[in-house]
């Protein structure tokens, strides 16, 4: 998508911390980090929201790469959180489907 900041991001357009690239997936820090962790996993193809998905596959890349991330990291003791925005009331803000890999303190429960 010619205007999506998360392609650009992918297609090394636009300079980004990553943390992890493979053929389907990158993931890198966010910029406005909520959490000593926060990292970003987005599928290389765009795909507006979660709701757009139509392969199961794009789920299990994306998930499996972020799982691998938090192993990556050392984050198996402490533990770590994965979400996923959708939509207005859920908080997404980016139009490009992007999971947020978020640890390194208490993140609480249930979100404010
Ligand atoms: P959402 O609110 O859509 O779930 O999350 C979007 C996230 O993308 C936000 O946490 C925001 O800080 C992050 N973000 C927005 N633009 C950029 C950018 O250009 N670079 C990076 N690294 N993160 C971004
Ligand atoms: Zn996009």
């Amino acid at each position: 998508m010619g205007d999506c900041i998360f392609c650009k991001i992918a297609k090394g357009e636009i300079p980004s911390d990553f943390v992890y690239k493979d053929e389907n997936v990158v993931a890198f820090k966010d910029l406005n980090p909520q959490a000593p962790v926060h990292i970003l996993v987005i599928p290389r193809e765009h795909f507006e929201s979660a709701l757009k998905v139509d392969n199961d596959s794009v789920w299990n890349k994306l998930i499996s790469s972020a799982v691998k991330i938090a192993k990556e990291l050392g984050l198996e003791k402490d533990g770590f959180r994965m979400v996923i925005n959708t939509g207005e009331q859920g908080g997404q803000t980016v139009m490009h489907l992007h999971l947020h890999l978020l640890a390194g303190r208490n993140l609480g429960w249930p979100p404010g």
